[in-house]
């Protein structure tokens, strides 16, 4: 082959696009190497380095072979930008080639050899250099995107400089040559993207942004002789010569300003459409998905326009105009034609705004379609309307996209076309003056065909020809179509108006006042012509002024018609879409109802066909709001059915509108309202409540109150005892008393007494055993109990107290009843004691009064797993997840026993249940069954029994007793057993029984949160956290679910799991086994091979106290949960109840054993009770602490429980309970998504937030706590069986703040004694060392003094002795020696004489003798005295000495105390 023939057809110099020089070198050296390639080959070397020789030149000829197309084929700005690595190509290419000559050259005879040398040494003189001007262009390309040019599409004047003298010097300066560019660049983003060099990507999506942004710089540079094919691409040094060209460019370039930037389509090429411009947010570019109408008329994304909003501007982004008000109207219409858009093109309807409102260079690089100014248009010639209609860009009407649009990358002749079109369009004047003359109807049309096609796309065209006569040459074109009854030319004619109108309000007007609504008239009337007609009046339409003059044409019905009608398709899309505009203009309503336009709407949606249906209801919203049109809609039959089945069926949208609609039929129409409860929307209403569209969930509910609120007009206004929901719902009806009126007529009864059935139903009461007997509380009132003094008198027939409940605070009180030598029975309506591990932290206090109940604490200490298992709560989101916090509730003092002989343990409740049943059998008590009390007289007294299975169901009282009624079961029957008491208390727990009898309310907060326990056994749990984050609680959050999870031993593997529970919409049977256990493995983290669930309980929180603890003449007492009810948080619930029990069991026995006057009980109440509420403040303080940390995850509780009783109050009375339950699960499903851990993790910076704010909550102490000494311990009674200090230095009890805070030891009257240790010194014999609080007396009601070794003070206690023995009360006297007094004779023995009750003691100092003195610690003088109660609280004390009559002293003080005064 003749080399410079190979050199011609390969690698012209033309063929380069830059670097041309050096292709022009490198292409003649690989002429010539193929050249002698043949001779090479004839040679054949055989050989192994033979061959490899001549495969590297091979290799070598491939690069400069490949360099050389790149320079061909790739886009100009990209090589200028990239000639620095293009220049060090040619040279490696270079040196492969000569160096594969080379070695070619060893191995083929020395002729061809010779040959080869020629051309090295060819080579090796080449020199390739790169093109300084293209350098340059390169450079400050590179200059520019080095700036960090954004895709913005404001007008920089700057970028545009470079990018015009880029464009220029490469000679990018046609359509044509643009176009080859951005096919270039395009290719290179999708090899870049294949390659996933995500860099080159960027860089080359920049390159393409800016050909598009500046794409008007080349449009009109019609006459570019230098694209075509056969032009040889000039170089930019030579472009100076073409005058015009350069010229025509800078025309546009000043034009530019103007020019508004058209945003690119989001196609991905050879799979999507392009969308039409106007269904796209002119911001996000993306097709709209709530796309609204802003005050200029504009349309946009919601979100996109609100940001736009919100950031700060007032103005059309688009426009630039100033807007008059921000406010945003949703735009329906181009909603339905996105779907419709969809639909056609097989494309998932948009459900959601774009991801991210920024606009990046991935997201525009991927975007490889063209820019709609640089689309191609249809071919000359072709007529079809449909295929040439253009949609107006800002307005809310419809136009169909282009069907079969040519593809401008794969259609070359388009440009071509383009060009021919333009070219026409150069003579406007001659254009019209074409169709001003031109008698010849085919020839015009012809021309008004071009023109339309030229509009189709053209903004500017279309102002420009607007602006010089277009307008009315084309209505004249249309008149003579219409005169001459031509349907082709009404149609060339209809279109070419419609897109000269498109977009353009001015050329709108001008129509409008030029006459075109006669001649559309005249068109619409005539079916061959509809089409076009109607294509032209919804354009028109979208303009203000055409409204009224529309609305009040012929065209309305004729459009109404229309929708009904076989007809095209596109056609009935442009009357409804008309029918739209026309019905957003009010006074329009009444033309278009008379034109039964309901009916047809109504038809329409019901046809199912998504094409219709979401426009169809957006007219029929815009009518609903006249007050015609709604009666209309009401009354239209099959409307409301329609309606509810699109509730039923539709999709979002047009749920939607539905939901829309039927909100403004049913307000103020009760008629309406039950036509729409007929077609039982409720379910759908519920679904659209959840998943529905924003509007969509709130107009259903809307709808939803609207329903509840007629309900309960229709509801007859509740009578008493009318409300079934209300009685039914009640634990345990109490029925009014007795004394109620009886003079209600018949139908009260009847209705009573159904409503009592029903509660019997319910409650499971027999109705021959009216097991809730009314008592008279007046009887009480008159009667002066504490006169008869009936606890004194031996009565074997009656019982001095029977406790109903065998909880730990009525086993607790019955000990120490006992103790004290009262004897007393407890009832217990359970048949066998609960192995519910409920409570399980016994308090500081509590242990101190286990102490005396013969070696419990101790007990409880031994048997309680170690504390480093339970001294921890932990955050997590599993148990072999990550932690997020840990917080240790132990501190170095609280093991110390410094202000407690005991300190707080774990033990859960059942178990202390067993030992203190083990300490009552020791006082003689028997566990009976009601099988096993079948023995026991049915009236028989029961002291020291424990009956179980026995319900306290009636109390009645006389002057004397209390007769409580048990039921219990026997052989299968219901019996009951009466036991009369002096004393009744109930501490029957939270639901108590006898405070219902009794007729207490409780006040307070109710109903907190309601939870399920789950108790478990698992050794394997227990063993894996011991080994890797022991804990008594573990909160655990994640996606799948919340729990809390105690630990109430690590070592038997015991746990009870709490978990949140809605009922009604949750019911227990949600709590299977089964379902349990998958919800622990969930928080787990894992399965448990050994997971046994034992019990599923749920239970209520509350936060509420008995409005008073006593009750029937002081008869009846409540104690414990019964009254009063916390939330377990801080584990006050038992403990307060355990102290309730040891504040009224001395009083009982003193009054009981006659020390004390009936009055003594109500000291009970006066003390406890606001400890009660204190302690209930607190828990809950402390349950909102518990509180805090969910809501830091973003988990608020308090939305879950609103969600509940939202919807408890609104549907809960309307709808199924599974639908209620979905709707609750999703809420809480969307709430635990918080929890992903691709939110909670430090590196997403909502989750660092969130997790550095749960550690300063942990850190700050905000979180949950277990410990509060300070109310522990320090808790004190201000009045009472106390006698207060005249002026008492400790003022009120600081108000609880939720946060630990220390015990400070106090002597004031109403505290704990202040513990000590102290050595008996009456006892020589060993060191018997105990707490200051061992020295009160349990085992009787005994009063304890404590001086010091004074005089004076030996003087009052002898006066106390006296005194005491005259009023039936015990004591005993404590005298304190100091420590110091060591070796001195420390017997009290004489100084006391004859009394004997009394005890040496010495103080036990801490560290070696030293620290703080008795007295010091009780911030006396040694000379004061204090007198502690048998409930190891300080009655009275005197802080330095009586200077008055001690024995009248004392006297007055016992009286107060035992109520004797
Ligand atoms: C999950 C959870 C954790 C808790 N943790 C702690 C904690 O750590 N520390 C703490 O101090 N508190 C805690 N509590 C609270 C504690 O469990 C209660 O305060 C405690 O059980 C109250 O004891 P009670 O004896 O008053 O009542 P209950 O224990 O409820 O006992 C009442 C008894 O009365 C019986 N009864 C009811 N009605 C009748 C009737 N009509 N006739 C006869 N008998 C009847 C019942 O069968 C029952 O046996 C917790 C509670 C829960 C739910």
């Amino acid at each position: 082959m003749d080399v410079s023939e190979l050199e011609e057809n390969l690698f012209a110099a033309s063929d380069a696009k830059l670097h041309r020089d050096m292709c022009k070198e490198l292409s003649a050296v690989y002429c010539k190497v193929l050249s002698i390639f043949p001779s090479l080959e004839e040679a054949r070397p055989r050989s192994k380095s033979g061959i490899q020789a001549l495969c590297s030149l091979h290799i070598a000829l491939e690069k400069a072979k490949n360099i050389l197309q790149h320079c061909s084929e790739c886009s100009k700005l990209y090589l200028a930008i990239t000639g620095d690595a293009v220049l060090l190509k040619f040279e490696k290419t270079k040196s492969a080639l000569i160096d594969s000559l080379r070695r070619v050259e060893d191995i083929v005879p020395s002729s061809i050899g010779s040959q080869i040398l020629d051309i090295v040494g060819e080579i090796e003189h080449t020199k390739f250099l790169l093109d300084p001007s293209e350098k340059e262009v390169g450079d400050r390309i590179i200059a520019l995107l080095q700036q960090g040019k954004k895709f913005d599409n404001g007008n920089d004047s700057t970028e545009l400089e470079i990018f015009h003298q880029a464009a220029t010097r490469l000679s990018i300066t046609s359509s044509r040559s643009a176009l080859a560019e951005r096919r270039a660049l395009k290719k290179l983003i999708d090899r870049a993207r294949v390659e996933e060099d995500k860099r080159k990507e960027s860089i080359v999506a920049y390159l393409l942004h800016l050909m598009r942004k500046y794409s008007k710089l080349f449009r009109s540079e019609m006459m570019d002789e230098n694209d075509s094919p056969c032009s040889t691409p000039c170089s930019p040094t030579g472009q100076g010569s073409n005058e015009d060209r350069v010229n025509a460019f800078g025309r546009q370039l000043s034009k530019f300003g103007s020019i508004n930037y058209k945003p690119m389509n989001s196609r991905k090429s050879g799979q999507m459409p392009i969308p039409p411009e106007e269904l796209r947010c002119p911001i996000s570019l993306q097709l709209m998905c709530d796309p609204v109408i802003i005050a200029s008329g504009q349309t946009y994304e919601r979100v996109c326009i609100e940001k736009w909003f919100s950031d700060g501007h007032n103005s059309c982004p688009k426009t630039q105009q100033q807007l008059p008000h921000l406010s945003l109207t949703p735009n329906y219409c181009v909603k339905g034609l996105i779907a419709s858009w969809c639909e056609q093109n097989g494309i998932t309807v948009p459900t959601g705004p774009p991801e991210s409102l920024d606009l990046n260079y991935w997201r525009l690089a991927m975007s490889d379609s063209e820019s709609p100014n640089s689309k191609s248009v249809d071919s000359v010639g072709s007529c079809t309307p449909k295929g040439f209609k253009i949609v107006p860009l800002e307005e809310s009407s419809t136009i169909e996209s282009e069907r079969q649009e040519k593809e401008e990358n794969n259609d070359p002749d388009v440009n071509d076309e383009v060009d021919s079109e333009i070219n026409v369009l150069e003579g406007y004047q001659d254009i019209l003056a074409i169709l001003d003359k031109e008698e010849d109807l085919a020839k015009k049309c012809k021309v008004v065909e071009n023109v339309r096609l030229l509009l189709k796309d053209n903004e500017e065209a279309r102002i420009l020809m607007g602006a010089n006569g277009f307008v009315e040459a084309f209505l004249q074109f249309l008149e003579s179509a219409v005169h001459e009854n031509n349907a082709a030319a009404q149609e060339t004619g209809a279109m070419a108006l419609f897109n000269l109108a498109v977009n353009n309000n001015r050329n709108k007007e001008l129509m409008l006042t030029s006459g075109v609504i006669p001649l559309l008239e005249k068109m619409i009337s005539c079916s061959q012509s509809q089409g076009p007609a109607t294509a032209l009046y919804l354009n028109l339409s979208c303009l203000e002024e055409a409204k009224p003059v529309i609305g009040s044409s012929q065209a309305v019905p004729v459009f109404v018609n229309l929708l009904l009608q076989e007809t095209e398709t596109q056609c009935k899309l442009d009357a409804l879409h008309a029918l739209y505009n026309l019905s957003t203009y009010s006074p329009n309503i009444p033309t278009l109802l008379s034109s039964n336009i309901i009916k047809s709407l109504q038809v329409l949606a019901s046809t199912g066909n998504h094409l219709w249906i979401e426009k169809s209801l957006a007219v029929l919203l815009n009518l609903a709001s006249s007050r015609e049109g709604k009666e209309e809609m009401i009354s239209t039959q099959g409307m409301i059915s329609t309606l509810a089945t699109v509730l039923d069926t539709g999709d979002t949208v047009e749920q939607e509108q539905a939901v829309s609609c039927l909100v403004i039929l049913c307000t103020g129409s009760e008629s309406c309202i039950q036509m729409v409860l007929q077609e039982g929307v409720i379910p759908s209403l519920v679904s659209i409540s959840v998943n529905g569209s924003p509007r969509g969930r709130d107009k259903s509910q809307k709808l939803l109150m609207l329903f509840r609120e007629q309900r309960q007009r229709d509801q007859p206004s509740p009578k008493r005892d009318e409300a079934p929901r209300k009685t039914v719902s009640a634990p345990m009806a109490i029925p009014a008393p007795v004394s109620a009126p009886e003079s209600e007529g018949l139908g009260f009864r009847f209705s009573t007494m159904a409503i009592l059935g029903l509660i019997k139903r319910v409650t499971r009461i027999s109705i021959n055993n009216s097991r809730i007997r009314v008592y008279p509380v007046r009887y009480f009132q008159s009667k002066d109990f504490s006169s008869t003094n009936s606890f004194n008198g031996e009565d074997a027939a009656k019982l001095p107290v029977l406790i109903v409940g065998a909880g730990p605070v009525g086993l607790v009180l019955s000990i120490l009843l006992t103790k004290l030598g009262v004897k007393c029975a407890v009832v217990d309506k359970a048949t066998s004691f609960s192995k519910h591990p409920q409570a399980h932290f016994i308090n500081n206090r509590s242990m101190e009064i286990f102490r005396a109940l013969d070696g419990l604490a101790e007990e409880i200490e031994r048997s309680q797993p170690p504390v480093d298992l339970w001294r921890k709560f932990i955050y997590c989101t599993s148990l072999s997840g990550s932690t997020l916090g840990t917080v240790d509730h132990m501190q170095p003092q609280d093991f110390e026993k410094i202000v407690s002989p005991a300190s707080v343990a774990h033990f859960s409740q059942y178990k202390l249940t067993n030992l203190l049943l083990k300490r009552l059998e020791d006082l003689g008590f028997h566990v009976r069954s009601s099988k096993e009390s079948d023995g026991l007289e049915v009236d028989a007294v029961v002291a020291r029994q424990i009956l179980m299975g026995h319900e306290c169901v009636a109390i009645d009282g006389n002057k004397d007793s209390i007769t409580a009624t048990v039921s219990f079961l026997k052989g299968g029957k219901n019996m009951k057993r009466n036991i009369q008491c002096s004393l009744l208390v109930g501490a029957d727990g939270a639901g108590s029984a006898v405070r219902k009898l009794t007729e207490i309310e409780m006040r307070g907060e109710k109903d907190l949160q309601k939870l399920v326990s789950v108790h478990f056994m698992s050794r394997e749990l227990g063993e894996y956290l011991i080994s890797s984050r022991p804990g008594m609680l573990f909160f655990i959050f994640n996606t799948n679910g919340i729990g809390v999870l105690v630990a109430h031993d690590l070592l038997q593997g015991e746990f009870v799991l709490q978990i949140p529970y809605y009922p009604p919409q949750q019911s227990l049977s949600d709590f299977s086994p089964e379902m349990c256990k998958m919800l622990i493995f969930n928080l787990v983290g894992h399965e448990l091979s050994d997971l046994d669930v034992a019990d599923i309980k749920p239970w209520v929180m509350h936060a509420e106290v008995a409005e008073k603890f006593m009750g029937f003449e002081n008869r009846v007492i409540l104690a414990g949960d019964a009254a009063h009810r916390f939330p377990p948080a801080g584990g006050f619930g038992m403990n307060t109840g355990i102290q309730d029990s040891h504040n009224l069991a001395w009083k009982i026995a003193a009054l009981v054993q006659g020390s004390a006057k009936s009055s003594i009980l109500n000291t009970y109440e006066t003390e406890r009770r606001p400890i009660a509420l204190s302690n209930t403040s607190l828990s809950v303080q402390n349950f909102r602490a518990a509180m805090s940390v969910p809501s830091a995850l973003g988990l608020d509780p308090t939305v879950a429980n609103s969600v509940h009783r939202f919807i408890n109050k609104t549907v809960g009375s309307i709808l199924p309970t599974g639908l209620q339950k979905a709707i609750l699960d999703n809420v809480f499903a969307l709430g635990r998504a918080q929890l992903s851990e691709s939110i909670l993790n430090e590196s997403n910076p909502l989750g660092n937030q969130r997790l550095s704010r749960l550690k300063s909550i942990f850190e700050g102490g905000k979180s949950l706590q277990l410990q509060f000494p300070a109310e522990d311990l320090g808790f004190r009674y201000l009045e009472g069986a106390i006698v207060p200090d005249n002026k008492s230095e400790a003022g009120d009890p600081e108000v609880p703040s939720g946060r630990r805070r220390d015990y400070v030891p106090c002597a004031v009257p109403g505290s704990r004694l202040p513990h000590m240790y102290m050595k008996i010194l009456s006892d020589s014999t060993r060191d018997v060392i105990v707490s200051t609080l061992d020295l009160v007396s349990t085992e009787k009601v005994e009063f304890l003094l404590i001086i010091s070794p004074l005089q004076e003070s030996y003087e009052l206690a002898r006066a106390t002795f006296k005194v005491a023995k005259e009023l039936m009360a015990n004591v005993k006297v404590c005298v304190v020696w100091p420590s110091s007094d060591e070796g001195l004779e420390r017997e009290s023995n004489s100084a006391l004489a004859p009394w004997e009750n009394y005890v040496d003691v010495m103080e036990v100092k801490r560290q070696n003798g030293e620290g703080t003195s008795w007295w010091s610690i009780c911030k006396m003088s040694e000379r004061g005295s204090i007198l502690v109660r048998p409930d190891q609280h300080i009655a009275w004390r005197a802080e330095s000495g009586i200077t008055l009559d001690p024995t009248l002293h004392m006297r007055d003080v016992f009286s107060t105390i035992l109520g004797k005064q």
